[in-house]
C-alpha cells in the first residue's frame, strides 16, 4: 500500500524522477538528491512504512532483502573499500522523510564527521 502524500512513494510510482539503481517488485533503490558522500544511495520498500518503528515479525524478510542488497548496490556504486548503512528512525532519530529508508554511504573519505 501508498501513501499519496509521500515523497518516497511518489518516487516508488515513478510520479517523481530519481536516478534508479536498482528495482524489483518490493524493492527500489536510488541515488540521494544531496549525497553527504562519494557514493549515497537510499534503499527503500515500495510499500509505505512511516519508518523502522513501525516493522516487525512480518517484514524480516523484507528488511533482510533490502539490508542484503546493500553491498551489492555500494559495490556497483564504486565504494570498494567499504560502506556505512544508516536507517534514521522517528523525529530523534533525524528522519525527515517518513518513508522507511536504507542510507548507503561509501567513496573515499573523508566524508563523515561520525
Ligand atoms: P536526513 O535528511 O537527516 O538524512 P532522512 O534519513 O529522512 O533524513 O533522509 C532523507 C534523505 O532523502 C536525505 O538524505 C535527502 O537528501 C534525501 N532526499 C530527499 N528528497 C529526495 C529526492 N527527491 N530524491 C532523492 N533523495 C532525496
Amino acid at each position: 500500500m501508498q501513501k499519496d502524500d509521500c515523497l518516497f512513494c511518489k518516487i516508488a510510482k515513478g510520479d517523481i524522477p530519481s536516478k534508479k539503481v536498482y528495482e524489483d517488485e518490493e524493492v527500489i533503490a536510488f541515488k540521494d538528491i544531496n549525497p553527504a558522500a562519494p557514493v549515497h544511495l537510499l534503499i527503500i520498500p515500495k510499500q509505505h512504512y512511516d519508518s523502522l518503528a513501525v516493522m516487525g515479525k512480518n517484514e524480516e524478510p523484507l528488511l533482510g532483502k533490502m539490508l542484503a542488497l546493500a553491498p551489492v548496490l555500494a559495490k556497483e556504486a564504486g565504494a570498494n573499500n567499504g560502506f556505512r548503512v544508516v536507517i534514521n528512525t522517528g523525529h530523534d532519530g533525524g528522519q525527515e522523510v517518513n518513508h522507511i529508508h536504507i542510507h548507503v554511504l561509501g567513496g573515499p573519505r573523508p566524508w563523515t564527521k561520525l
